[in-house]
């Protein structure tokens, strides 16, 4: 597993966050913090996340 934002490994540590009805998880309370202040730059109309961000 991958995380999103940084693309770097998801461990054991790895953060859940719910939004919009979907579940997302990040490597790092800081990579969540950096998706939850802008979702719209990282994700596509359909909730994928994209492979570069806006
Ligand atoms: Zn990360």
């Amino acid at each position: 597993m991958t995380c999103p934002i940084c693309k770097g490994p998801i461990g054991t540590g790895g953060m859940k966050l719910r939004y919009e009805g979907r579940h997302y998880t990040f490597c790092s309370l800081r990579c969540k913090m950096t998706f939850q202040e802008n979702p719209d730059r990282w994700l596509d109309a359909g909730g994928e996340v994209l492979a570069e961000p806006r």
